[in-house]
């Protein structure tokens, strides 16, 4: 299954400029010192690569990808790529720079980068998509590595995809050499040295926040009602998870269409459903629903699990929940996220509440490394403790600083990049 995935239109303001508005805020909040906000603000390096791939019927098509490293002051460089006709370099940027800052807020060991290719996948048929994926692995080169830069999934790419990129990666080295790369990616399958839990983790992760957030307002997720944009691997695994704790998903969007049931919409089966179908339209155990009547959809706890900037000065207003918790990349935009706080909507924001995917990500990297398996529970528990840190972390920071919890999150980010640059020092 897909990680996520939404069609939804474009906004006009690029999402790079969002980053830039958030990554302005917090600096200037917590002072940071000007030499590194001029580092940050770049990216380090743009790759764009154009290929071409035969495709089933014998014609060749022309394809365009990308991969951003935006910095590896903290390690080797980590982070997605996406299949989707809107991928373009400043999406690519932004999503990249998002890599450094959740990672460096997770305490993990690693830079940031994101990547894609610009096509609908949907489009191809899988040999065809296995192509274009060897095609694109060979043109980024010695551009991704095990110690370097290591992709993952991201919007509609999937184990499948990995194992297609670690294969074409170690085909090209000395026999020798292979074995001991396998870590060129993670998200790979199990059988192919992917981690137990991978798959869940960016959900898990969603769904440990919103416990935690729930613990800290006295809240009662046993009852409680949700909605939720997108239905791919993040929001089908958040809602998959938060079943058994008692929660009603009344509501779900995806690019397909809109469903609502008042009595409930069951995650398990609608996995099931877009597993053949594709998408949530045709559900026969709800009715359909228009998207704004979507947004209005009052509920306790809103998630959105698609694409960036979709929570804008129109659908903000349209919300009527207590909690946002953000499982996609980049779902608020600087207009939504104000019209959020004046209606008191609290907000776990998306480099603390998704990064439960990159974290299982770096436990798989780790075990690639020395060659290790660890059982479920192993992984679970650690990802329940670097997450929580990190939550406690950003709470901590929203305190002292008397700021919301996104702005919060960047400062603990930032903060860390910050002290490694001073003790480093630029080169030469
Ligand atoms: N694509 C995911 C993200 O945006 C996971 C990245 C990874 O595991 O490297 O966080």
């Amino acid at each position: 299954m897909v990680e996520e995935r939404n069609d939804s239109k474009k906004a006009q303001r690029s999402i790079y400029e969002n980053v830039k508005m958030q990554f302005s805020k917090a600096a200037d909040i917590m002072g940071l010192d000007l030499n590194i906000c001029k580092i940050l603000a770049c990216t380090d390096n743009e790759i764009q690569v154009h290929f071409p791939v035969k495709m089933d019927d014998g014609r060749i098509e022309m394809f365009c990808g990308y991969r951003v490293q935006h910095n590896n002051v903290l390690g080797p460089y980590k982070g997605g790529l996406r299949y989707h006709p809107d991928v373009d370099i400043d999406d690519v940027r932004a999503l990249a720079t998002w890599m450094t800052w959740k990672c460096s807020l997770a305490n993990i060991p690693f830079g940031g980068a994101k990547g894609g290719i610009k096509l609908d996948p949907f489009r191809y048929s899988l040999t065809e998509l296995e192509h274009i994926t060897r095609r694109f692995t060979f043109a980024l080169g010695m551009n991704i590595g095990p110690e370097y830069d290591i992709p993952a999934p991201d919007v509609n790419t999937n184990p499948q995809i990995m194992a297609w990129i670690m294969d074409t990666y170690l085909s090209t080295m000395p026999a020798d050499e292979r074995n001991r790369n396998i870590h060129v990616v993670t998200g790979k399958p199990i059988a192919s040295g992917g981690s137990l839990g991978r798959d869940k983790a960016t959900g898990q992760g969603v769904v440990l926040t919103i416990q935690e957030w729930a613990k800290d307002h006295d809240f009662e997720l046993k009852g409680a009602t949700y909605t939720m944009q997108g239905f791919g691997n993040v929001g089908s695994w958040a809602g998959r998870l938060l079943k058994p704790l008692g929660s009603t998903l009344i509501a779900v969007e995806d690019h397909t269409g809109a469903i609502y049931n008042k009595e409930g919409i069951d995650p398990d089966e609608l996995t099931a459903y877009v597993q053949e179908h594709g998408g949530i339209l045709g559900y026969s155990k709800a009715e359909v629903i228009d998207h704004e009547g979507f947004w209005r959809t009052k509920a306790d706890i809103f998630i959105p699990a698609a694409l960036e900037n979709q929570i804008t000065a129109e659908t903000a207003h349209w919300l009527d929940v207590k909690m946002v918790a953000e499982g996609a990349n980049g779902p608020t935009d600087p207009e939504g996220d104000e019209i959020l706080q004046s209606k008191g909507i609290f907000v776990i924001p998306d480099i603390l509440c998704n990064s439960g995917g990159v974290i299982v990500s770096y436990f798989e990297w780790l075990q690639n490394k020395r060659s290790e398996f660890w059982d479920l529970e192993e992984v679970d528990g650690k990802l329940h403790k670097i997450i929580i840190k990190a939550y406690r972390k950003v709470q901590g920071t929203a305190l002292e600083l008397n700021t919301d919890w996104r702005t919060a999150a960047y400062v603990v980010a930032l903060r860390r990049l910050e002290r490694v640059y001073q003790e480093r020092g630029i080169f030469p």
